[in-house]
């Protein structure tokens, strides 16, 4: 396309190949292929005495290496890989401390590397010249062979048809069409079709919105952005309900109107068919979605949709930073707040951080859009980095929730026992089912929650691999390990030699447990729960979803997957069980995930005519997360957080890099940890801080020790560098495995 033809006066080519392998390789570009090798290109190269498939990052005029073989052949018409993803990669592998070829891997979708020009062909019908010639004749040829004659009919309305329509069309079969090429009345082709995930759906086209002025403000910020690139990023902060998405729509009518093509990100769990609708509807068949739920084959089509340029805009989770738009004039990352744009495996990147590189190298907008901006990205915009907007109301006057705090310690005086739901929440439950209107209930059960523990002497069921509490699971009445998934049963008493007590219980608070008690207390509700036992099936999530939208159920209860995105009218309470578990992580962002949380939860409520109200239980009721939430306070929970971050150098103040060492003998592991630390530290900046090795908050897992090193610096380059060259020649221990965190998101 308009890649500049760098073979030319270079002949040749660097390749990184599909095995783990951190380094460049030479290849001559024969004569034949010059035109055809292009930087992204994938290539079939020899490799010993095989023949595997690579691709060219670069060109040199001279290799080191004397006797070069040759590029085998070039795949595909087009380079897979733009230069300017290429020249991403090359960030991502700098600056995440991981090999090319893996960065390499990460932006091109497995099904697009192993299958590529593996399109979906199919046999089409095409009307030729003398055809038409004939339509005289059609009358004779009508009584003669009438499937024929249907057929030219068919023909004549549209002059190319795939056979599976026409048969559809006609009742003609493959074979009629023969008979009619043998005439010379028609041409027989195999063309591609595209494998859509969209088939099945019908869109009502929408209009642009008449904004209002706050919206008009944004774009406007955002219009600058795409035309000047200043501010480069918009951050567009307002809160659920205040019509961010209608601006995005019309920032990307912008960019589509001046020709350039757009990536849309939201999180993988916000990427329902309902979310694609609202893009398609504005846009039609311009909108391409990336999407791991998609069949094979209709990922690899609707990527080269996009790579072809048929397809402008692209919308996807995480990885969908990495579609192949040309000519790219926007990015928005919706939910940028979002934990789930930080991919937990190597490359450990953040799609909101690459997508602001990306936006700086390829000299795109970047919109970032969220209702609880992150601490860095606020931060971002606080020192001018960023361009800012707020959106402070809902589009509709509607007013936010009230929230209530219930101080469950004071709840447990009053009762005498501890109850699941407090005395307030039971009675706004009641409140709603005598007026017909519906509840969500949320738990966040996942992290340290306890299962089973005895209430004599505290023993807590743990997995004998992992270092954390198994969780008990009813229906089959087993622990099972959310981390392993090991299953154990459970015992009858106390497994404590000491304490044998058989009153041994169920202690920690599951969603389980939360929907035993809350059927047993409202007979007569119809409750349903979410979590990701109850979704195991593909299809539950929207069913479950579907039911509770069309009021079949009058309480829904579940984890963080119902906290996000859903917009349900007619639900006036969200209750909030305990507030408390995402409080208590280990982590120095725990207040800060608990403040969006709990923000985002009581977005849920109130979305229809009816003001919502949001109880939220916990032991903690004076926590600033906590009260800065029941205020609907930002600003508030912003400078006060910021302060404590400032003081102990924690970002956005500072980078973190944690470093996990992995292995079966913990004196080993620390044993190796130190030994590292020792030769980093006298290449390290006077001004990095770091601290370890120490054993991590999860300290096993699947059977093994594990020990992080975390280290703090201004610059991620400060760490980077001393470490790449340490780690590259240092004597790890056989069975010592580790993996480097760039700016780490989960502390674990
Ligand atoms: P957000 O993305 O911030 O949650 P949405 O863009 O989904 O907000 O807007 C919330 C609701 O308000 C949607 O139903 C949307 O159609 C409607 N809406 C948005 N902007 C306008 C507008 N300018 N005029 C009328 N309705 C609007
Ligand atoms: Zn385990």
């Amino acid at each position: 396309m308009n890649e500049p033809d760098q073979s030319v006066e270079s002949p040749i080519a660097r390749v990184i190949v599909e095995i783990a392998l951190d380094k460049e390789f030479d290849y001559r570009v024969p004569d034949a292929l010059r035109a055809a090798v292009r930087i992204g290109s994938q290539v079939i190269v020899p490799f010993g005495r095989r023949k595997i498939t690579g691709y060219v990052v670069g060109f040199v005029a001279r290799s080191e290496r004397a006797h070069l073989k040759d590029v085998l052949r070039v795949v595909g018409k087009q380079p897979l890989i733009t230069e300017s993803i290429v020249a991403l990669a090359r960030w991502m592998a700098a600056y995440y401390g991981c090999p090319l070829e893996q960065a390499v891997r990460t932006v091109l979708p497995s099904v697009v590397r192993r299958s590529s020009g593996r399109f979906k062909e199919v046999p089409h019908v095409i009307m030729t010249a003398e055809a038409e010639m004939v339509s005289d004749s059609l009358e004779r040829l009508r009584r003669q062979a009438p499937k024929q004659a249907a057929v030219l009919e068919a023909l004549g309305r549209e002059s190319v048809m795939p056979v599976p329509r026409l048969t559809q069309q006609t009742g003609a079969t493959l074979a009629t069409a023969r008979a009619l090429e043998k005439k010379g009345l028609v041409r027989i082709e195999k063309r591609n079709v595209d494998r859509s995930p969209f088939e099945r759906y019908q869109v009502i086209p929408t209009e642009p919105l008449a904004l209002m002025p706050q919206q008009e403000e944004a774009l406007s910020l955002i219009r600058q952005s795409i035309e000047t690139r200043t501010p480069p990023v918009v951050l567009l902060f307002g809160v659920t309900g205040s019509g961010k998405t209608e601006v995005y729509l019309q920032a990307l009518q912008l960019v589509l109107d001046q020709g350039k093509g757009a990536i849309v990100l939201v999180p993988e769990i916000s990427l329902t068919p309902q979310t694609v609708e609202r893009f398609r509807s504005r846009f039609g068949d311009v909108v391409a979605v990336l999407h791991s739920h998609l069949s094979g084959g209709e990922r690899h089509d609707e990527w080269h949709r996009v790579r072809q340029g048929r397809a402008r805009i692209a919308i996807g989770a995480r990885s969908a930073l990495f579609a192949p738009v040309d000519r790219l004039g926007l990015i928005v990352v919706d939910e940028e707040h979002e934990g789930s744009y930080k991919q937990e495996e190597a490359p450990r990147y953040h799609a909101r951080d690459v997508a602001v590189v990306r936006g700086r190298m390829e000299d795109c907008a970047v919109v970032l859009g969220t209702a609880t901006p992150a601490l860095e990205s606020i931060h971002n915009a606080a020192c001018g980095k960023y361009g800012r907007v707020r959106l402070a109301a809902r589009v509709d006057h509607r007013r936010m929730p009230a929230i209530r705090v219930v101080d469950m310690r004071m709840e447990m005086e009053k009762e005498g026992r501890l109850n699941v739901l407090s005395r307030d929440l039971l009675d706004a439950i009641q409140m709603r089912l005598d007026r017909k209107e519906q509840t969500i209930l949320f738990l966040n059960r996942r992290g340290f929650a306890t299962s089973l523990v005895c209430p004599k002497c505290g023993y807590v069921a743990e997995c004998t691999e992992c270092s954390v509490a198994m969780t008990y699971h009813k229906a089959a009445h087993e622990l099972r390990c959310h981390i392993c998934g090991a299953v154990r049963p459970v015992p009858a008493q106390c497994p404590e030699s000491t304490c044998r007590d058989p009153a041994f219980r169920y202690g920690g608070l599951g969603t389980q447990r939360v929907e035993e008690t809350v059927r047993k207390l409202f007979p007569r509700a119809n409750v349903e729960r979410m979590d990701a036992d109850t979704t195991t099936r593909k299809d539950a999530y929207g069913r479950i979803l579907g039911a509770f939208r069309a009021g079949e159920v009058d309480i829904l209860l579940g984890t963080q997957m119902i906290a996000k995105g859903l917009d349900f009218p007619n639900v006036t309470l969200v209750g909030v069980i305990n507030a408390d578990i995402a409080l208590h992580m280990p982590d120095f962002r725990a207040g800060e995930r608990t403040f969006q949380l709990l923000t985002q939860v009581a977005g849920r409520a109130g979305r229809g005519d009816v003001a919502g109200e949001v109880i939220v239980q916990t032991f903690t009721p004076f926590h600033p997360a906590i009260q800065a939430a029941r205020r609907l306070d930002y600003d508030g929970f912003f400078d006060q957080e910021i302060e404590f971050r400032r003081e102990l150098f924690y970002p956005p103040f500072s980078h973190l890099v944690c470093i996990t060492l992995r292995g079966p003998r913990e004196s080993e592991l620390q044993a190796t940890g130190n030994r590292l630390v020792e030769r980093v530290k006298p290449r390290l900046d006077s001004r990095v801080i770091f601290a370890g090795p120490n054993p991590a908050p999860l300290a096993r897992a699947k059977g093994e020790f594990r020990y992080q090193i975390m280290f703090r610096a201004r610059h991620t380059k400060q760490v980077m560098e001393p470490l790449r060259t340490e780690l590259a020649e240092f004597k790890w221990p056989r069975k010592v495995r580790y993996a480097v965190d760039v700016d780490a998101l989960s502390m674990l």
